[in-house]
């Protein structure tokens, strides 16, 4: 048998049903089908148990048969909270004035395709992202922030001697990078969406962000550096005030 049909044959071995470790029953059939139209296009092997549920979505670990790891984000539910959070940043954003929403399920894929844009945006300018993937109805595959399958803790849960004044320049220069040259403001920036691998912070859950010209602009991107201040300053390190960074941003 050549090499290449020994190989054909293991994966094949590969089954839908062997795709889910854990069945996780707040997944509804037809996000199972995305997701197994996901694990074909990426060549995906197993779903891990979530890393994470937030209020709107949750961080699935996924193995690809060559061993490599994606993070997987389910969006699943659609409060009332999240369709007034997308009339809100959605309104006066010309990029998505034409997306007309009109039920829940649409709804939620106009939100993972939103981050799914932003985070390209962002990737592309140089910010230290998650390597955008695929996005496919309400699921969105980025590169994996971790070491096999373990994911890098956030900014919020590292240990005191992590927290230097490097990692606040590193996180101020991405800040720059994301305002400048990306032209978007996070909006929901905090220690709680910012991940640490390897000495460098990574911004994630940039479903909320929009661009510089937005009228809440300037107030989100205020009440982020605030919060990215709050928490430096708290720990000892020599922060740059807000209000001159927001000069220095153009603001
Ligand atoms: P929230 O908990 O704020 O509602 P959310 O549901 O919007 O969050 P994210 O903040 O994007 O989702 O991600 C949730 C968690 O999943 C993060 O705190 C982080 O621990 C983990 N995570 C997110 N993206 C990745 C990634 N690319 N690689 C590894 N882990 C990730
Ligand atoms: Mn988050």
């Amino acid at each position: 048998m050549s090499e290449f049909s020994k190989k054909f044959k293991e994966e094949k071995r590969y089954k839908d049903e062997d795709l889910f470790k854990v069945v996780d029953s707040t997944l509804d059939s037809r996000t199972y089908l995305n997701l197994i139209q996901v694990a074909r296009r990426l060549n995906i092997k197993e779903y891990l148990g979530a890393i994470s549920s937030g209020k709107e979505a949750k961080i699935y670990p996924a193995k690809t048969l060559d061993d490599k790891y994606y993070a997987v984000k389910i969006y699943y539910t659609s409060t009332a909270q999240s369709k007034r959070a997308i009339k809100r940043y959605t309104s006066g954003d010309i990029r998505f004035e034409d997306i007309k929403v009109t039920n829940t399920r649409q709804l939620i894929s106009t939100w993972a395709k939103k981050e799914f844009k932003n985070l390209s945006r962002l990737y592309e300018a140089g910010t230290r992202v998650p390597k955008p993937i695929l996005v496919y109805e309400n699921i969105l595959v980025m590169e994996f922030i971790g070491e096999n399958g373990i994911r890098a803790p956030l900014l919020k849960e590292i240990g005191s001697e992590e927290i230097t004044q490097e990692l606040y320049e590193d996180l101020i220069q991405q800040i720059e990078i994301m305002v400048k040259k990306a032209k978007l403001v996070h909006g929901d920036l905090s220690e709680y969406n910012v991940m640490v691998h390897e000495g460098k912070c990574y911004i994630i859950d940039v479903s909320q962000a929009l661009p510089v010209d937005h009228e809440n602009a300037v107030m989100l991107l205020k009440r982020d550096l605030d919060n990215i201040n709050r928490f430096f300053e708290d720990r000892g390190i020599n922060i740059r005030s807000t209000k001159d960074l927001l000069i220095e941003l153009g603001f």
